[in-house]
């Protein structure tokens, strides 16, 4: 079956809490709204087709939390996506 490997090839430090992951508070800290509590954003991600090899960035989309959306694939095709677990490891 044709396959989509995604990988995070790329990460920024949280600019909202700098890399802490909540409001710092010494009392009951908030977790950090933007980065989700990982002090970290996801800047790039590549996705590599078992057909077509690495994908060019117009053939994706993808988010600082590391969603990854697939742009203009054929529904009909079986495709199976390898997602890593998460972002941060
Ligand atoms: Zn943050």
């Amino acid at each position: 079956m044709r396959t989509l490997e995604i990988r995070y090839t790329g990460f920024r430090t949280c600019p909202n809490c700098e890399g802490r992951g909540d409001d710092g508070a010494a009392w009951r800290p908030i977790g950090c709204k933007r980065c989700k509590g990982h002090g970290k954003l996801v800047t790039a991600v590549e996705v590599e087709d078992s057909v077509d090899g690495l994908l060019p960035a117009s053939r994706y989309d993808f988010n600082a939390l590391g969603e990854v959306f697939l742009l203009d694939f054929d529904e009909d095709e079986p495709v199976e996506v390898i997602r890593p677990r998460s972002p941060w490891g």
